[in-house]
């Protein structure tokens, strides 16, 4: 099944189960349920490639346990705050309801803005990762540092994703594989011409 918000370039593509269908029409519209901006606000965050990833899992709070919903979204750019603009961001994942909780799991698959390690021109690397986070009833809960099920019932997606996204960016990347790096003395960019500081060059193979 194929829904749009009627945005350009912000598609949600769900796999529903007969439930996430009630889900849909007890919304009273087309719109996905789980994404609950008025329009003004949708252009606002268009305009910043920002886009709101509260998610409601509220309604699954009293479901038995096993029932799941499965999403899937693409963003052709997002930016998730505070630093982090993903492009081509295709993002799946799973809210179960269990017996401790709601267990979130996600597969993300994106491009990450960064700068060639050597010669520090913008160049894009791909970040694909899995991660999976428990939501704990809050009277499930016994430890400090566990993410509880928010009492509005509402989970934002944008920190979990950001957070594992910048995981998995390379410590070391390079524009291409012969990147010839730059002039430590003047900046020059070896990849684009030499310079005549021969001896303050790093050679790399
Ligand atoms: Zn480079
Ligand atoms: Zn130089």
């Amino acid at each position: 099944m194929l829904s749009s918000s009627g945005a350009e370039g912000f598609n949600i593509l769900r796999s529903l189960h007969a439930f996430g269908m009630a889900l849909c029409s007890a919304a009273g519209s087309g719109q996905p349920a789980c994404y609950n901006f008025d329009q003004k606000e949708l252009h606002l965050a268009m305009e910043k490639r920002h886009y709101n990833l509260r998610t409601n899992i509220g309604y699954l709070l009293n479901q038995a346990k096993g029932t799941f919903h499965d999403f899937h979204v693409e963003f052709p750019e997002i930016y998730l705050d505070p630093d982090l603009d993903v492009f081509n961001l295709k993002c799946d994942y799973r809210f179960t309801r269990n017996h401790e909780g709601i267990l979130l799991q996600a597969d993300l698959q994106g491009e990450i803005e960064t700068h060639c390690t050597r010669c520090l021109e913008a160049m894009k690397v791909t970040a694909n990762t899995h991660f999976e986070e428990l939501f704990v009833f809050v009277e499930r809960s016994q430890e400090e540092f566990e993410q509880l099920v928010p009492e509005d019932g509402y989970i934002d997606l944008a920190e979990p994703f950001r957070d594992y996204l910048l995981l998995e960016i390379p410590i070391h990347h390079l524009c291409r594989p012969d990147c010839k790096g730059i002039c430590l003395e003047c900046g020059q960019n070896l990849n684009l011409g030499q310079c005549e500081h021969i001896n303050s060059q790093i050679l790399f193979d």
